[in-house]
């Protein structure tokens, strides 16, 4: 980080993946933060994605929530946190406990985690609280408890780097965990005879930098972990001293996996040879890891996916050693912190057992509470059906946005409009989910909070404040203490802070070890508020021995009675192919974006990337479906309904289509893709499946299409499409309708200016073309342009967005504004495609012209590709696209 004047900087955690990458932060200037990859945190070493490098971007007040609010008006936080707590009081004394619940969040940090777990679980009585994570790896939780007795991640990053095979299954690593991707793709290029297996439906930008891409049929996965376990055994590839020393329950896997690789292609719709030479990869190589994500986690049968890739593992004995075992990466920054304080409706803290009475009396007895709650509780989408049903009549949901994020989100919608008392605590004032609150709390955001996360690999790091608590914004623990002191349980909730909260957790997570259980911090448990605020990166357990482990179960040591591993039978389900006329719906996560968008959404940078929501479609789908390239698409089902933009790509395997989860109504019109994904769930994990709806594709055709820059946030909401972005010192927009495109007070509206503003205007009608230009000034700035016709907009968007609140006295400048096009084809930018350096396909197409003709050679000619590296696979399908003449 360049020096700047002598300010402190902070060493912090980033607020996003389950990478838990450490930052340097540093607050320049009141509304000006900077930040750099910490070189000494062992997660990243210095490296920070396109998210993590944008933090800065996001961290004003535009937006925010800054006092607490009951019904709309603002409320002394005393008004505010008894109004909360009386009702939730006299809700529970109406209905008993199991009225309430709380729907918490990976987001949260972990002292927030636990104060609000054990208001919930040991002091209110019931285990209605639930957090977002469930959507996330909660399958991931159950395979490993089923397999290992307790809910253990055994290997490190590290592993990733040792090993000679790399199986990435359901997990698009390269978006969804680029800094974890980076470190892959750096060990390769040390070790060029490492081996990496992408398992995905997508081409993905992962698969794109794979060795093999088995592009697997959706739903094929148990058949193909089976398959391989059947193969694997009948090549004699057991190791049997681990098998017999350490596990149990083999023979009822194989019985349950028995196939052979002709019934496993059927299954997989894998081609045999590419299974083949899957097969002896694993075989050939015994330092493999498999990682696997949400494309595992989140389906019908998740839990049994996992069981299935560990059963694999568990039969080879590769588990546990340097570069080898199943590996779940997760998807928020404390997830795994969420797992361990028992933020999920099944646990309890510190991985005890809501279910074994013995865990719960040393709970309780630990916390000294009036109660414990003596079974599990609603799992998040059974949460949400109760809430609908009126089961539950009081919720508080704490630092995420069901609205958009859960299946079956207009019910979700619908549930908390209808309940009698929404409490919403959050950083955001203007969430899909915060406009349903009786009550707003406040909370603190990343940079003025203090606290603790873990990342995927069992590393907690402290995430530090250090910016000022903006308004009245209180700390998420702080707020539930208080919530907790006036229903009268003061005594327990009475911290001074943070790091006394994490004591009494490190204290809790040795109480009664002795070894039993794997998650033991007791090292920890006087840490002293110095001490937590000087903690350092470190791995779970840290015993009060001092004795610690880097990976677990090499030599056995399980957590279930007999220590021994489980293998699970796993049973394929044939899954018929479906019904021609529908599609199935993959949701997901694109580079640039995170969960909801309410903190992403706030960068121009990252809004750059891909700007809009989109349905990624097969051309032969697209072709059926009479769908054009960049027309737009209508999904439907019985749920509801999306519109969205077309992206025709060849890397969406037919009878699919993809759409980003992230837009919300905040930032599109009906782009929320949640409402179209219903309620089904594994049976096990509870984890909804989020990646398997049947939607109906259908052309949307509106009368025109348009494209817009604007100071000020347009006003689309009438319109039959719309989506907003975040760009330069303002907004950019796409939008579709069937009134006048031409209506000066549909342009009133979109350019965000009214007409009394008095601002001059350029305007450009063809009648005969159908084609509408508008340009505002503000004096010789460019304030807004509007750009429609019957066809989508053929602008040079970034070139537009680039002119934004520019000087434009030059009347051809102002011809070409109106044209959309800078008068050079190349002189504009192009689209975004390395956010960490701003660079535009322009420049890498004349890199590549100029003879550029590795990734290497064009980030080397551009930057392009040298941050953090995720645009790495799409400059390489542009080299790949490129005339041999011009890339040679
Ligand atoms: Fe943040 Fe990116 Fe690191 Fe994930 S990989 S923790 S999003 S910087």
């Amino acid at each position: 980080m360049p020096d700047s004047g002598g300010m402190p900087v902070t060493r912090t955690t980033c607020p996003y993946c389950g990478v838990g990458c450490g930052v340097l932060a540093r607050r320049i200037s009141p509304d000006r933060v900077e930040v750099a990859g910490d070189p000494d945190h062992p997660a990243n070493f210095g490296r920070l994605c396109s998210k993590g490098a944008a933090l800065g971007e996001t961290v004003g007040l535009e937006g925010r929530l800054l006092h607490p609010e009951i019904e709309g008006r603002r409320a002394d936080w005393e008004t505010a946190v008894r109004h909360v707590a009386d009702r939730f009081s006299a809700t529970i004394a109406e209905h008993g406990a199991d009225s309430v619940a709380f729907y918490v969040s990976g987001q949260l940090l972990t002292e927030d985690y636990y104060v609000a777990n054990k208001l919930m679980k040991g002091f209110i009585g019931t285990a209605n609280i639930d957090t977002n994570s469930r959507l996330c790896m909660a399958s991931s939780v159950a395979g490993h408890r089923r397999a290992f007795g307790s809910d253990t991640v055994p290997g490190t990053y590290e592993d990733l780097e040792f090993a000679d095979l790399v199986v990435l299954t359901g997990s698009n690593l390269a978006w969804c965990h680029p800094v974890l991707f980076q470190r892959l793709m750096a060990a390769r290029e040390k070790r060029p005879g490492m081996q990496i297996v992408v398992i995905d439906p997508r081409r993905t930008p992962t698969a794109d930098m794979a060795d093999l891409h088995l592009p697997i049929r959706a739903g094929g996965d148990v058949a193909l972990f089976n398959g391989l376990l059947t193969w694997l055994r009948a090549k004699g590839l057991t190791d049997e001293a681990y098998v017999a020393a350490h596990t149990t329950g083999l023979a009822n896997a194989l019985d349950a996996a028995a196939q052979d690789i002709d019934e496993t292609a059927e299954l997989t719709g894998i081609d045999r040879r590419d299974l083949n030479t899957f097969f002896r990869l694993f075989a050939a190589n015994e330092r493999v890891v498999t990682v696997y994500s949400q494309g595992v986690n989140q389906a019908a049968d998740g839990t049994d996916r996992v069981n299935a890739i560990i059963n694999c593992h568990l039969l080879t004995g590769r588990i546990g050693r340097p570069g080898m075992g199943p590996f779940s990466v997760t998807g928020q920054p404390n997830a795994m912190g969420g797992r361990e304080v028992g933020g999920l409706a099944n646990q309890l803290a510190c991985h005890l057992e809501l279910e074994e009475p013995e865990h719960r009396r040393l709970v309780q007895e630990f916390w000294a509470s009036p109660r414990i709650a003596e079974r599990s509780g609603l799992k998040a989408v059974d949460l949400f059906r109760a809430v609908a049903s009126g089961r539950i009549k009081a919720i508080w949901i704490m630092a995420t946005n069901p609205v958009v994020s859960l299946p079956e989100a207009d019910l979700v919608r619908r549930a908390l409009a209808d309940c009698p008392f929404v409490v919403v605590s959050d950083v955001e004032r203007g969430s899909d989910t915060a406009a349903l609150a009786d009550v707003l709390l406040p909370a603190a955001a990343w940079g003025e909070k203090d606290g603790t996360v873990t990342n995927s690999e069992r590393r907690i790091s402290r995430q530090r404040g250090f910016l000022p608590l903006p308004g009245e914004v209180h700390p998420d623990w702080r707020i539930v203490c208080d919530v907790a002191a006036a229903m009268g349980f003061g005594e327990a909730f009475d911290y001074d802070g943070p790091a006394e909260i994490f004591a009494e957790y490190a204290a809790l997570s040795a109480e009664g070890n002795d070894g039993t259980r794997d998650f033991d911090i007791g090292a920890l448990s006087d840490l002293t508020r110095n001490a937590y605020d000087v903690l350092r990166p470190f791995q779970w357990p840290l015993r009060a021995s001092g004795e610690t482990e880097a990976r677990f179960f090499a030599r056995g040591g399980f957590y279930t009675p007999d220590r021994r591993a489980r293998f699970i039978a796993t049973a394929a389900q044939a899954r018929p192919y479906p019904a021609e006329e529908t599609l199935t719906l993959n949701t997901g996560r694109i580079r640039d974006q995170w969960h909801t968008m309410t903190r992403t959404g706030r960068s121009p940078r990252l809004s750059g990337h891909l700007a809009e929501p989109f349905a990624a479609l097969n051309p032969a789908d697209a072709a059926r479906l009479g769908i054009g390239k960049a027309e737009l698409v209508e999904l439907s089902n019985g749920l509801g309904r999306a519109v969205l933009r077309a992206l025709i790509t060849s890397s969406q395997p037919e009878g699919t289509v993809f759409v980003p989860m992230h837009w919300s109504g905040q930032w599109s019109g009906a782009a929320r893709i949640d409402v179209l994904v219903p309620g089904a769930t594994d049976p096990i994990s509870g984890q909804p499946a989020l990646k398997a709806a049947r939607v109906t594709a259908s052309a949307f055709r509106p009368a025109w299409y348009g494209f817009g820059v604007a100071l000020e946030r347009p006003a689309a909401d009438d319109l039959a499409y719309w989506a907003v972005a975040r760009s330069g010192p303002g907004y950019r927009f796409e939008c579709a309708g069937d009134g006048d495109m031409a209506d000066p007070a549909l342009a009133a509206c979109l350019l965000g200016i009214p007409p009394e503003a008095g601002l001059e205007t350029l305007h450009y009608l063809d009648n005969a073309a159908g084609a509408f230009r508008v340009a505002a000034f503000d004096g010789d700035r460019l304030a807004a342009a509007f750009i429609a016709g019957p066809a989508p907009v053929a602008a040079e968007r970034n070139w537009l967005t680039g002119l934004l609140g520019k000087r434009m006295a030059d009347s051809r400048e102002r011809a070409l504004l109106l044209a959309g096009r800078p008068g050079d084809a190349n002189a504009g930018p192009g689209a975004l495609i390395c956010s960490c350096n701003g660079v535009g396909a322009n420049a890498i197409r004349a890199a590549i012209a100029g003879g550029a003709c590795t990734v290497r050679g064009v980030g080397e000619a551009t930057q392009a590709g040298t941050g953090c590296g995720s645009c790495q696979s799409e400059i390489g399908r542009m080299l790949e696209d490129a005339p041999v003449a011009e890339a040679v």
